[in-house]
This record gives structure tokens, C-alpha cells and sequence, in this order.
């Protein structure tokens, strides 16, 4: 089986988030039929990976691996779930792993353990001779489906007929994007980033133009904008569902940056209240969030960055200290197991993981390598033709700016 790269991204429901959030704290492995009897709608596998028991799970892994070696390099983001992450010879956040596939040109397979629009990104920077395999095709991103492609192209059309050309308003598109909105960015001028670089690419972009619009997340936009001393004023919201995004020429004359109408439905869950329980409860503790997270919490909050960032203050911090950390559940939960010397808990008291990260189960990933074993390439990856080209454009820029 082939399959393209634009397809299958199933978006979530509250049914699928709220049947994987516990109140037990409590994430164990279920078998894929019992996740799927939880009301979710991932991609359809072969019947018999639907009654394996988690240890056969396992061991077909840990074969499939021994036979294929060094063919295949697995990557895995911090969100993944830890019976998927323990298999991946790379971890890292989107930003690490799509630098690591840019300079690992050796495996033939890189397997994503992460989700659609990091596969895509890996696709772009990878080797002509390198396929990039995602597990379950339906491992897509809330965010990134804020930002469909013919809303995008339709606002930058309006932007630009109001604004003027490129020295007007330069785009940058959070890694959290599909492919085509890197496209649209590298051909107009912009560039893409990350959580750990967005002010250098703000920077960046301001040494081109008077504006920015920033895609897909109105909060990292602007809690990147607000921390170069951007006021809140100078900043709108782009609604896709209202002409002009909602605005008046006039308006959109005096925004500075122009911020998409999106938002991390993990990093959006946690609050002020929340924080302030975490100092009543602990009266020393560091409070680390994310900067997807709302402007009140990350104001809030005492540290705020990126994944990589978060677990480099964790990792580093004294035995002892106590940390309330505003991430995605499984990062939490395996800081909090590596640093037992420290007192580390989600600031959220509701254990809610990422539910498309969620979606690669550990049995998908056996059927890919079972796959592979037999030959056949199952999910692969592909950015294909000007679209490839104009996104590597803007992911260029980024590494040029950020390095
Ligand atoms: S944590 Fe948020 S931004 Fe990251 S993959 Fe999940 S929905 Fe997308």
C-alpha cells in the first residue's frame, strides 16, 4: 500500500480526547482493539494487530528491529506516548527532529513516531534516497488543521490586496503547519519557526517588512511578539470565517502583526487557577510552560519555552526543587521518572496526553515494520514537486536564521 502525503488527517472529537483523559493518572497500554472501543477513528489495520496483547506487541517490535538494523532510524517526539517512545534511537521536539532527518542521510527508513505535519517536514529535508514512514496516518495535528490551505491562500490574497507587496507583511508559519503553508511562506518571502526560535525569525522578518502574519497559533504569536515589546494593540486576530478576517482595511493598515485564529488544544487547557493552586500547594515550586500557552498563563507562569527547553531546566535543576510544568502529559510524566530527586507534576490535575500523538499506537508501529520486513512500504510520506521546493525554502531560512 502507497499513500500520498495530503490525506487521511482525521481530526479529533471531544469523544477521542476526553476517552484517553483520566482522572487515575493513569496511561497503560491498551490492546488496539480495546483503544479503538474507546470511540476513536484512527486508520484501519490488518484485523490481527487489533487482538494483540501488548508483550506480543513488544516482541514483534524488538524482531522486526534485530532483522531490519541500521535500515531503519526511528525518531520520536517527546509527546509520544512511552510504549512508542522507548523505541526511537532519536528523540527530540519538532525542531531537533527535523534537523536530525536534514543530517542522518544514512537509513533508508526513517519511521516518525510523532505526527503528520513533523513526517512531512522530515520528507522535505531528508535525502532523495530516504522514505519517512508515519505509523497511523490519522496522527495529525489540531493545530495545524486550523490552517487549512485555501483559507490561508484566500487571506493572504485579501492581506495583500489591502497591504501591498512583500515590504508590507512577511509570513511565518510555526512548524505546526501542513506542508503547503510552508510552500506559501517560502514564496512570499517568509519563513518558517519554531517555539525556540520565533523571536529570531520575527526579527528576521521585521528587517523585511512592517508586519507579520503569523500562522496557525494565535498564542505563540503572540507571546513571541509581546516579549520583543509589542503591545497588545498593535496586534490583531485573524478570524478565517469572517471577511477580512473580521477587520477594516483601516485596521489591518495599523496591526503590526497579524495573528491567525489557532490554538494547542493541550497547551490552551492550562490556567491561571491552575498555577495558583500549584503555589498554594507548594509555596516553592517553578511554574514551566510552553509558550502555546495562553498570554495569561505564560505571564503567570516563572519560565516559559520550548520542549527541548523544558526538559533542559528540569533535567539541570537542583535535587530537591519542585516544578508544576504546563506540557503535554507524556513529557511530564517521564521527566517526573527520570528525575526522581525532584518533585515534578502537570500543572493540569487531569491527565489529558495529545490525542493525535496518542494515535500511534505501539501495534502500528510493528505492522510498518512488518511491512518493511516483507517488502512493502506502508504510510509513506511525500511532499511532492513546487510544493516541496517552496517549503524547503522557508525551512532553509529558519535554519539559517536559528542554526
Ligand atoms: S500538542 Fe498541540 S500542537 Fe502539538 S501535536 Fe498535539 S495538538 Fe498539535
Amino acid at each position: 500500500m502507497t499513500t500520498g502525503s495530503r490525506q487521511t488527517v482525521i481530526p479529533i472529537t471531544e469523544l477521542e480526547q476526553s476517552a484517553f483523559c483520566r482522572t487515575d493518572g493513569n496511561l497503560r497500554t491498551l490492546t488496539l482493539e480495546e483503544e479503538f472501543q474507546a470511540g476513536v477513528r484512527w486508520q484501519k489495520v490488518p484485523i490481527r494487530y487489533l487482538k494483540m496483547s501488548p508483550e506480543e506487541v513488544s516482541a514483534g517490535i524488538a524482531s522486526a528491529r534485530n532483522a531490519l538494523g541500521d535500515q531503519v532510524l526511528m525518531l520520536g517526539h517527546h509527546y509520544q506516548r512511552e510504549d512508542v517512545f522507548k523505541y526511537a534511537d532519536l528523540t527530540g521536539d519538532s525542531y531537533k527532529l527535523s534537523k536530525l532527518a536534514s543530517e542522518r542521510r544514512d537509513a533508508q527508513y526513517i519511521v516518525f513516531c510523532g505526527v503528520h505535519f513533523m513526517a512531512e517536514t522530515a520528507d522535505i529535508l531528508s535525502g532523495p534516497h530516504q522514505t519517512v514512514i508515519l505509523p497511523n496516518m490519522a496522527a495529525g495535528c489540531s493545530m495545524a488543521d486550523m490552517a487549512p490551505t485555501e483559507d490561508v491562500e484566500d487571506a493572504w490574497d485579501d492581506l495583500t490586496s489591502v497591504l501591498g507587496g512583500q515590504d508590507e507583511i512577511v509570513p511565518i508559519t510555526y512548524m505546526n503547519s501542513t506542508a503547503d503553508i510552508k510552500a506559501l511562506c517560502g514564496r512570499n518571502g517568509g519563513i518558517v519557526c519554531t517555539s525556540s526560535n520565533a523571536g529570531l525569525t520575527f526579527e528576521w522578518a521585521f528587517k523585511r517588512a512592517k508586519r507579520v502574519l503569523f500562522l496557525p497559533d494565535q498564542h505563540l504569536g503572540r507571546n513571541t511578539a509581546l516579549k520583543m515589546g509589542i503591545p497588545e494593540d498593535e496586534m490583531i486576530v485573524w478570524d478565517p470565517f469572517q471577511r477580512l478576517g473580521g477587520h477594516t482595511p483601516e485596521t489591518l493598515r495599523r496591526a503590526r502583526v497579524i495573528l491567525w485564529k489557532g490554538h494547542c488544544s493541550v497547551h490552551t487547557r492550562f490556567t491561571t487557577g491552575q498555577i495558583q493552586e500549584s503555589r498554594d500547594k507548594y509555596p516553592e515550586v517553578n511554574v514551566l510552560v510552553h509558550p502555546e500557552c495562553t498570554r495569561e498563563t505564560v505571564d503567570a507562569a516563572d519560565y516559559v519555552g520550548s520542549t527541548e527547553y523544558i526538559v533542559k531546566m528540569v533535567s539541570e535543576a537542583p535535587a530537591g526543587s519542585v516544578w508544576a510544568i504546563g506540557t503535554e502529559i507524556n513529557l511530564v510524566n517521564r521527566l517526573a521518572n527520570q528525575n526522581p530527586d525532584k518533585t515534578v507534576f502537570c500543572l493540569d490535575p487531569v491527565v489529558c496526553p495529545c490525542a493525535t500523538m496518542y494515535r500511534i499506537h505501539p501495534a502500528y508501529l510493528l505492522w510498518v515494520l512488518d511491512g518493511l520486513m516483507a517488502g512493502l512500504v506502508i504510510n509513506p510520506i511525500r511532499v511532492e514537486g513546487q510544493t516541496a521546493i517552496d517549503a524547503r525554502v522557508a525551512l532553509q531560512r529558519m535554519l539559517d536564521v536559528a542554526g
